[in-house]
């Protein structure tokens, strides 16, 4: 087509990705456009990780205020909890942070236009009935929810809608292993809602290290979360306000709603890509080769689309990485090793590095440390919670290749282990790193029996 495009760089999807990909290229000084259909910041900030966090934090007062007892306070009234507060109060929040989102892709020079894109061809994108060309088009589409079709499942709802319920739930069904099924199943039970999680595998969580994910299915059945391992919903039938779910072990259960957090599929659906030559999966997630090419070579795509890693500093790294690539000095490299990561389960659970079964594949031989102990909250608070933090270790070399950790503060405490063990630290030298006192982490320095 001939030159000159009307940008360098058209984004579809102002996500994680797309945003930060929009503003490094902007902010080079080139002609850089970001199509959205929906409010800015995407998945993380509009249905996932922001309101989620907020819904955790919301979620955990009431163990707080029972902690509070053995502290010496009292309150001669109960705590009771708003469910309209917390969502409206949460909406405002996302407001903030989308606004936050338009000023900072303004101020990077970035065009906005508003409204679906689709894909005309290599270079040229419609945006409601505008053609725009570019030099080149970034795909940042991001994932949607996917549910399963059986009989009933228009029934379901998905983390989407869990966001915005008129009401909250009294009795809730949470089917799914993964991130998102036992992160709400701790955010409903700790709300106060009767929660059953019905899994149909043997093992939530299971790419986590196994006596990692063991703690927190332990934990979450302490705190009083039903959880039902290898089985599956037949069906779902709506009896009045209620949902019935039949379970592949005969049971029935009765909820007022049903969450399928069953995986997230790439958003690539009427996009227009069959009019390139970009390959799609048969999941629907886009194929790129080590630089975020298509195989349509001015389209390139990155983020929860082309489903490598679907976490929200990925995105924003591998969009650094692109920018760099296409208009920097093309020197910068995504690192998918070694990616530390936290699921808001509660207990919480963070990791980096290999579980113990990867390092056993990987490695010869494998030292293992472990420590499980008694948060000193709970030692005047009364509760039952309890942290366990691993190391896994390769004897050969003494480099640490896994570090686990279940417990209150986990994700906060992984973030600096994760740099510990980028930099290839060794088990030597954390044993020669002095602990902080009074602390949880400190445990990670002071571990020397082995367990394994
Ligand atoms: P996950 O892939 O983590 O988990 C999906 C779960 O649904 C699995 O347990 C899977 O079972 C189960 N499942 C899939 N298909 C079916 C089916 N047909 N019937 C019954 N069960 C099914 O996806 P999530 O939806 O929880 O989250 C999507 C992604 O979003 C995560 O993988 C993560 O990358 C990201 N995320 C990250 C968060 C964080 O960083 N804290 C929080 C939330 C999401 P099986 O294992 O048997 O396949």
């Amino acid at each position: 087509m001939d030159e000159p495009f009307d940008f360098d760089l058209l984004v579809i999807g102002a996500g994680s990705g797309g945003v930060r990909a929009a503003r490094m290229a902007a902010q080079k000084g080139l002609k850089v456009a970001v199509a959205e259909d929906r409010e800015l910041g995407g998945t993380c900030v509009n249905v996932g990780c922001v309101p989620k966090k907020l819904f955790v934090y919301a979620s955990q007062f009431n163990e707080l205020f029972e902690a509070s007892a053995g502290f010496g306070w009292t309150s001669s009234e109960p705590p009771q909890f708003c469910w309209s507060t917390l969502r409206d109060n949460k909406n405002k929040e996302i407001k903030r942070l989308n606004k936050i989102y338009a000023d900072l892709l303004e101020q990077s020079g970035a065009t906005l236009l508003e409204g679906r894109a689709v894909v005309a061809d290599s270079h040229r994108v419609v945006i409601r009935g505008t053609t725009y060309s570019s030099r080149y088009i970034l795909v940042a589409v991001g994932g949607w929810p996917y549910i399963p079709e059986f009989p009933g499942s228009e029934h379901a709802v998905s983390s989407n809608e869990m966001f915005f319920l008129d009401a909250l739930p009294k009795t809730a069904v949470v089917v799914g292993g993964g991130y998102i099924a036992v992160e709400f199943a701790g955010i409903l039970n700790g709300l106060g809602v009767n929660t059953h999680l019905v899994y149909r595998g043997a093992h939530l969580l299971k790419s986590f290290d196994r006596d990692m994910s063991e703690k927190v299915h332990e934990g979450m059945c302490k705190k009083g979360i039903q959880v039902s391992l290898e089985t599956e919903i037949g069906s779902i039938e709506r009896l009045g306000k209620q949902f019935v779910a039949s379970l592949s072990t005969g049971e029935k259960l009765s909820a007022d709603v049903v969450l399928y957090a069953t995986g997230r599929r790439a958003n690539t659906k009427d996009l227009g890509l069959n009019n390139t030559s970009v390959k799609l999966r048969s999941n629907g997630s886009i194929e790129v080769d080590e630089h975020f090419q298509t195989a349509d070579p001015s389209i390139y795509a990155l983020g929860d689309v082309i489903d490598r890693v679907q976490l929200t500093p990925v995105a924003i790294q591998e969009a650094m990485v692109l920018v760099d690539h296409l208009f920097g000095e093309g020197k910068q490299e995504v690192d998918y090793e070694g990616i530390p990561t936290a699921v808001f389960s509660q207990p919480e659970l963070a990791c980096v590095g290999l579980s113990e079964d990867q390092a056993r594949e990987r490695f010869a031989h494998v030292n293992i440390f472990i420590s499980d102990f008694k948060p000193m909250l709970h030692s005047l608070g009364g509760g039952s919670e309890r942290i366990t933090m691993k190391l896994v270790v390769d004897s050969a070399t003494d480099h640490v290749v896994g570090c686990h950790m279940v417990g209150e503060h986990a994700a906060e405490i992984i973030q600096g282990m994760a740099i510990a063990i980028k930099a290839g630290v060794t088990k030597q030298q954390m044993d020669a790193t002095i602990g902080i006192h009074p602390s949880a982490a400190e445990e990670f320095v002071t571990m020397r029996t082995q367990a394994r």
